[in-house]
Order: structure tokens, then sequence, then C-alpha cells
């Protein structure tokens, strides 16, 4: 069954070295492999994410389980790239993607309120609606750009260790991994924001590039890992195109200053 045993090739789950193994199973952990995806060496492990297991009609489930796995995405990016499961059930990549932008407008919407009442000295009222109608709309737009410009770059079976990868797949990749890239790119503006509410919008066109350099962990993302290399794809440049008009609707969407304007105050 084994197509190369001369090819190093390591159990995704505990690292062992399966060269020389002729079940498609770890000996050491007992992880087994389709035969498909041993055949082609490119070894996954497929674990249902916390949104996969609950219940879609119990928001508050559905809320929770979406903070945590936002969280895990944020932490660590090849969990989503490497480790969730494809077989999930249907409503949960959908479910993943609301929740996750959700949280986002919710953490923005808290911080930036906060920069803006402590630098243009509003009441609190005035910085949420300034934040809610102006800032944070203007910042999640590029953020979530950005993450798909990321989500088409890295959907290659050496990336996220599946071949060939299909339409489900990206779909349901999609779920975690653009509000977890719309969260990096927000990054830098909200969190220099909140505590030098100044030099926020001067930093926050950093985002996407700030994003690309994080998620992709310098391009390591899209250079290692298993199976064979390819060569620039026509995905590529449509993704390098979608990340270059992010960070240019960056530059012209995001605030200059976080004094509210006008119409917030009539
Ligand atoms: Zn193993």
């Amino acid at each position: 069954m084994a197509a190369d045993l001369s090819t190093e090739r390591r159990c995704p789950r505990c690292t062992y070295d399966l060269r020389g193994q002729l079940d498609p199973r770890c000996p050491e952990c007992g992880l087994t492999f389709p035969p498909a995806q041993w055949q082609a060496g490119i070894l996954r492990e497929h674990r249902p994410t916390r949104l996969d297991r609950v219940d879609p009609w119990q928001p508050h489930q559905v809320l929770w389980a979406g903070l945590c796995d936002l969280l895990h995405a944020l932490a660590a990016p090849h969990w989503v790239l490497r480790q969730i499961a494809h077989d999930g059930p249907p409503h949960a990549a959908p479910l993943a993607l609301l929740s996750g932008l959700l949280w986002l407008v919710v953490a923005c919407t808290g911080l930036l309120t906060w920069a803006t009442c402590r630098a243009a000295e509003v009441s609190p009222y005035a910085g949420l609606t300034a934040a809610l109608r102006y800032h944070v709309p203007r910042l999640l737009a590029p953020g979530v750009l950005t993450g798909v410009g990321l989500l088409v770059l890295v959907a290659r079976p050496r990336v996220s260790r599946v071949s060939p990868i299909r339409a489900r797949h990206v779909l349901r990749l999609a779920g975690w991994w653009v509000p977890a890239a719309a969260g990096v790119t927000v990054a830098p503006f909200v969190l220099v924001a909140a505590f030098w509410p100044d030099l926020g919008p001067a930093v926050g066109g950093a985002g996407p590039a700030v994003a690309a350099v994080v998620s992709l962990r310098g391009g390591w993302v899209l250079r290692g890992g298993e199976g064979p290399r390819t060569g620039v794809r026509r995905a590529d440049v449509l993704g390098g195109l979608i990340l270059l008009v992010a960070a240019a609707l960056a530059q012209i969407l995001l605030p200059r200053t976080l004094e509210p304007p006008l119409p917030t105050y009539l």
C-alpha cells in the first residue's frame, strides 16, 4: 500500500517516522489514514472542531464554541490548515464564519469605544456610536478581504494536506480561516489604538501585511509541508491580487483619526 517506502513521512499526530511502514496506520499512536491519502503521501489528522460538536439550535453553545474556535485559530493557524476535520456537519463552517465575525465586531467595538472616548473626550454613547457605525466597518472590510486573499493562497494540497483539494474542503477551511485572518489584520489598529489612541490610525494600514506574515509564518507555511511542490498557480496570482486590493482598501477606508464624525452628534 505504501507508495514510496524510502521517502520520509511523519505521523501528523505524534510525528513518528512512518518510513517503511506497509499498513496505512501509525504503529505508535494508532492513527489510521485513508488509502488514497497514504498513497499520495500527504498525511493529515482530521479532528472535529468545537462547533462540529454543538447543537446549532442552541445559540449560547454556538457562541461559546465559536469564541473558543476563533481563539484557537488565532493562536494556532496550522490547526485550521492541517487538523480540522473535513467531513464535519455542513452547518458548522457557516456558523464558524458568522460567530467569528460577530466576536470580532464585539471585541473591536469595545476597544475602539474606549479608545475614542479617551482620544476625543466624548461621552461613552458617542464613542460607541462612532465605533459601531464608522470605525469597525472600515476596519473589518479590508480585514475580511485579506482573509479571503490568504485563503486562496493556502488552499493547496501541500499546505492543507488534502489531495486533491475540492470546493467543500475550501469552504470548510474558509469558516475558520477567514475570521482568524481578519482578526490578525485588524489587531495592529485596535490594540495600538486601545493604548495609544493617536498611534492606532498610523499603524492600521500595515494590518494586511502583518496578517500575511503572521498567518503564513513569513512564507514558511507555503514552502513547508509534505507532498509535491507546485509552481506559481493561477490561484496564487488571484490571491496576491486580492491581498493588494485589501491593502489599498485599508489605506482608503481606515479612519485617520478616532474623532467621531460630525453626523454622530446629529
Ligand atoms: Zn502517530
